[in-house]
């Protein structure tokens, strides 16, 4: 099986000139979620995770599976207003305007080993914004992980020399 197979791409979403990559062909398929986390879940069982941070909304799904599979807490990033007890938040820019993430202050402790997970490494902004995040609060990142990496966008480059890693790569 090629996980390629079920993500399917979608023209001029969420706008013109834009291909998106959708990735819930996936989620829909028990065997292509398991083959996934295989790939996700390399190499990390040793690393001795203590949170997985996943990032609203399609990191949530295989965050949780992450934060499960390791014994690990889960810990969500959320767009402004939505989680309902203190905050920390960090902002970043977009190709107009900005965008804000924010995390519970409580969530993340300092020297927590934490694993950032969320669904597709594009400009790298939503990442580097998590990154900010979880460094205020005194985490240390263990790596950033992504079903899939847009390389043509060079988000690896927003993420300095911290470890990242993308089963799958376009
Ligand atoms: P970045 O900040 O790296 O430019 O964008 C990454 C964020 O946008 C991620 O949270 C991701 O969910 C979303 N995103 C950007 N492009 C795509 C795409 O083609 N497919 C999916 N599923 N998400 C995308």
């Amino acid at each position: 099986m090629t996980l390629n197979q079920y993500i399917r791409d979608v023209q001029d979403f969420p706008k013109e000139g834009v291909m998106f990559k959708d990735i819930t062909p996936l989620l829909n398929n028990p065997k292509a979620v398991r083959e996934c986390m295989a790939l996700l879940l390399n190499n990390l069982r040793d690393r001795k995770i203590d949170k997985v941070v996943g990032v609203e909304s399609r990191g949530f799904f295989f965050a949780t599976l992450l934060a499960y599979e390791l014994n690990a807490g889960f810990v969500p990033v959320r767009k402004p207003k939505k989680l309902p007890f203190a905050t920390v938040s960090a902002s970043y820019e977009l190709e107009y305007g900005t965008d804000t993430l924010e995390v519970h202050t409580d969530a993340i402790k300092p020297g927590d080993r934490i694993l950032i997970h969320d669904d597709v490494l594009a400009t790298g902004g939503t990442a580097a914004a998590v990154c900010e995040l979880v460094e205020k609060l005194g985490g240390e990142i263990v790596q950033c992980n992504f079903l899939m990496e847009l390389s043509f966008l060079n988000g690896r480059e927003k993420l300095g020399n911290r470890e990242v890693y993308a089963p799958l790569v376009y």
